[in-house]
């Protein structure tokens, strides 16, 4: 039986028609080399935003449902472009949707989960001798609706299927040569990480590195598939995320992460008894508002604050569902930030190192930025910081913690 492989190329390495063939060149390289092999792409370049700006010209509370119909599209295009570029190449390709190849998913329209793969096409097509392309960030639900599996769900769906084909490879090629100490586009001396845990880089992407979507590490961190990140523009061998890296000393951190796209909401003036933060949040969750930090302070007035962070793109709709709530409730006003940040240090070796909070917090007042909110868990800490001081929190983290 050849090796199979599954390759993921992002969108910005699916960006234009150069792009796309010297994709097509180097998975015919693969082939030549005698590997069976399934590819997975994103929409061309900056395709799903324009067609989220596309739908927001419309409406600004489009239905779900349109949204994955719409969504959907930026990826067919780039597998059908994918398959004419390979067989140019004189190489046998065919191209699917997700539901084409058996990606089951649950009925949650933006992000949906997937619940099983029926990969029997697939194994069929490659027994053929052919390529199989597949479009990323798509499934179709048990009614046959499209639905998408949330942002970066691309990665997802390379893992996925991987998994399921049980590939003896799984590769995601993406504009930078791997995993960085930090985002190298915000400091260009941020170092490139060999070999990644899979904790530490569901850590670093929960924290914001756009670079791996959090759920596919979950996926490939539950079936144990190493993958392998690097540059679709390069040859050079990138990083490997896998269950165990042997370090003679686990170094006391790995990266700093920095995540723009959250908002805070504070509701003032809470009642302070019991029931008032379960009424607040249960609504918030029968919504399908998911939220993130919380903070209460504590009340000394028989009133208190509570904030909360929440992903942007629901900031709207999470003030409107508070707003109701608070009245209920009998709590003040309710005010949205939007100009926020979180920075985060990420590493395994703070398990067994104090202090790291203590230089963490002590590197932010040396810049003299205010902390607004702080979470912990095993290996990070983040904080909660004005967004115009981000990048230069980001830049004096990486270099405090030594990672230049
Ligand atoms: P793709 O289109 O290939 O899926 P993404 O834009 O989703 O690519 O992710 C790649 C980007 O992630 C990089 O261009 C980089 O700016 C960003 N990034 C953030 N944090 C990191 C990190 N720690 N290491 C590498 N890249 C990172
Ligand atoms: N095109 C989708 C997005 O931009 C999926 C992906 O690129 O992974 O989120
Ligand atoms: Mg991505």
């Amino acid at each position: 039986m050849p090796k199979l492989i599954v390759q993921k190329f992002g969108g910005s390495s699916v960006a234009n028609v150069e792009r796309i063939q010297k994709v097509a060149r180097r998975v015919v390289g693969y082939k030549n080399k005698g590997y069976n092999i399934v590819v997975v792409v994103s929409a061309l370049g900056d395709t799903t935003d324009e067609l989220i700006e596309l739908a927001g010209q419309i409406t600004s509370d489009p239905s779900e449902r349109e949204m994955d119909m719409l969504l959907s599209t930026g990826e067919q295009i780039s597998v059908a472009l994918l398959a004419m570029a390979i067989h140019k190449l004189g190489k046998e390709a065919i191209s699917f949707t997700g539901g084409q190849v058996g990606i089951m998913t649950d009925g949650n329209y933006t992000k949906a989960r997937i619940t099983r793969i029926e990969a029997d096409n697939i194994r069929e097509q490659l027994k053929k001798g052919r390529i199989v392309i597949v479009a990323g960030f798509q499934g179709v639900s048990s009614n046959q609706d499209i639905t998408t599996l949330g942002r970066g769900g691309s990665d997802l769906t390379a893992v996925a299927l991987a998994t399921a084909l049980q590939a003896n490879e799984c590769e995601i090629y993406t504009d930078v040569e791997g995993i960085y100490t930090t985002d190298p586009r915000i400091e260009p001396k941020a170092r490139m990480i060999k070999a990644i845990t899979f904790d530490e880089m569901l850590e670093m992407a929960s924290l914001g590195a756009q670079v791996m979507q959090p759920r596919s590490i979950e996926v490939a961190k539950k079936f144990n598939m190493p993958l392998h990140v690097r540059s679709s523009f390069s040859q050079k061998s990138g990083t490997v995320i896998l269950k165990e890296v042997t370090r003679m000393e686990d170094a006391l951190i790995t990266g700093i992460t920095l995540n723009r796209n959250e908002a805070k909401i504070t509701v003032c003036d809470v009642p302070d008894r019991p029931g008032g933060a379960a009424k607040l949040f249960k609504e918030l969750s029968l919504n399908g508002v998911s939220v993130d930090m919380i903070v209460q302070n504590v009340s000394h007035t028989r009133k208190t604050d509570i904030s909360f962070t929440v992903a942007k793109t629901n900031a709207h709709k999470a003030i409107k569902v508070t707003k109701k709530a608070a009245a209920r409730i009998g709590a003040g006003d309710i005010i949205l930030d939007e100009n926020i940040a979180r920075v985060g240090v990420v590493g395994i070796g703070m398990k067994s190192h104090p202090g790291v909070a203590a230089k963490m917090f002590d590197t932010l007042a040396q810049n003299r930025i205010n902390i607004e909110m702080i979470s912990t868990s095993d290996i990070s800490i983040s904080c909660i910081i004005q967004k115009k001081f981000a990048e230069k929190a980001v830049r004096s983290l990486h270099k405090n913690f030594g990672l230049g």
